[in-house]
């Protein structure tokens, strides 16, 4: 009989454990795996705040596909997916011929979510990928290094404005206070002349920590200069500005956006029932009505138990469904049954610059130095699964 084809859309941190396992647990006498993604590079989503603030080099943040899977028994392809076709089973790919499936796995991630907001994609920074951050970082220095060359510069020159106050966008404002005194001083800019704005929708920054965080937080960002608008929704991105839904006008030479995602585009236009453009999986993580296509990460949406409503989108969860959904489809190709994917939430940390971090770690609050080093742990326990001992040592975090 004829091998059947397993084909994994997306590298990243589901479709690499959805390979890896796979990898593990299948011998190429079984099937054949077949990876595709847009990039010949893995990156760390959860990072990129880091290059896009510049306070890490982006080559930190990326690892190429080849060193991490075996290339012999996972068949990788650099390409971008343009359409999925559930009825012929079949993935349209920009560059190289269709291919076909017997299994598949979506992990394609997400795209920034406007809630209606008018101008996000063409006036601000939105996108959070590795291409995304290394612009964006080169943005910011380009503000401070056009400063001193204007007849008149205006405050605006170095306003920047952040659009949501969620994990995101926290973690990327942290980075940037950090980044600020250094870029100050290089390029002879007074401090003063740097504004830092985080405008977030809800009455609250951090919605979903609890609040004694979300106080350290806000007081940690705000002693380092950031200024909050709480409870102010935008209406409107413009080139250099943003409107708020009360009227007021920000004017800042740099928009970023980071109020929240929805899955990629690919699952609406394959015509995959989804709410966001997320799909609510059946417990096995595959699709409702389609028992060869499981969906994974941020493409998809599972409902905790205990509160009825939706997890959020995370790497911790991407992780744990690569590695199911690498599972269940060994279990089918060996004639056996897929089981039910149960999330284990291990804690939830938010890095805020320098040396600084807060959060949860099984039901305990973390502060400070003590929940980076948790932070930092948890990236290298990653890397460790990913690609071993090496991985961890050139590409690790260190944790002190
Ligand atoms: P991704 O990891 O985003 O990977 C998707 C992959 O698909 C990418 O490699 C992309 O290049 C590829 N791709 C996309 N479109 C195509 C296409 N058309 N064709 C081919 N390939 C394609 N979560 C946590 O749990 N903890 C954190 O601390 C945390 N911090 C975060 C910080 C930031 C700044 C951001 C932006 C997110 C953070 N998250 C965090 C959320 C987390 O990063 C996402 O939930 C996670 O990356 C989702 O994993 P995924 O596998 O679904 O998609």
């Amino acid at each position: 009989a004829k091998k059947p084809h397993v084909v994994i859309l997306g590298a990243g941190y589901g479709g690499m454990m959805a390979a890896n396992q796979l990898q593990k647990k299948l011998g190429t006498d079984r099937a054949n795996v077949t990876l595709v993604n847009k990039h010949d590079y893995h990156y760390q989503t959860t990072w990129l705040h880091e290059p896009a603030a510049g306070t890490m080099h982006h080559d930190k943040a990326r690892v190429e596909i080849r060193k991490v899977l075996n290339p012999a028994k996972i068949n990788i392809v650099q390409d971008t997916v343009e359409q999925v076709k559930t009825e012929e089973k079949q993935v349209v790919l920009k560059n190289g011929d269709d291919l076909s499936y017997d299994y598949l796995v979506i992990a394609v991630g997400s795209i920034a979510e406007t809630f209606g907001a008018e101008g996000v994609y063409e006036h601000s920074y939105h996108k959070w990928t590795l291409d995304g951050a290394r612009e964006l970082k080169d943005q910011i220095e380009f503000q401070f290094a056009q400063y001193r060359n204007q007849e008149e510069a205006e405050e605006q020159d170095l306003t920047f404005v952040v659009a949501g106050g969620g994990f995101t966008g926290i973690e990327f404002v942290g980075e940037l206070t950090e980044r600020v005194p250094e870029l100050c001083e290089q390029y002879d800019v007074p401090r003063e002349k740097v504004r830092m704005y985080v405008i977030e929708a809800a009455p609250s920054a951090l919605p979903g920590f609890d609040p004694e965080l979300v106080e350290y937080a806000m007081n940690l960002l705000e002693h380092r200069g950031v200024e909050f608008k709480i409870n102010k929704p935008i209406s409107e991105v413009q080139e250099g500005k943003v409107i708020l839904k009360d009227g007021e006008e920000i004017a800042a030479s740099t928009i970023i956006w980071a109020t929240g995602v929805r899955g990629n585009p690919i699952i609406e236009d394959a015509g995959i029932e989804a709410n966001r453009g997320r799909v609510k999986v059946e417990p096995d993580l595959r699709a409702p009505g389609l028992d060869d296509v499981f969906v994974i990460g941020d493409n998809s949406l599972i409902i905790n138990e205990e509160t009825e409503r939706p997890y959020p989108p995370t790497a911790q969860i991407a992780m744990q469904q690569g590695v199911k959904a690498g599972e269940n489809i060994t279990n089918l190709i060996m004639g056996g049954t897929p089981t039910k994917f149960e999330p284990e939430i291990l804690g939830t940390l938010a890095s805020l610059g320098g040396k600084e971090a807060m959060g949860t770690v099984k039901a305990r609050k973390m502060y400070g130095r003590s929940a980076l080093f948790m932070k930092h742990m948890s990236d290298n326990r990653y890397l460790m699964k990913l690609g071993g001992l090496s991985l961890m040592l050139t590409k690790g975090r260190n944790p002190l």
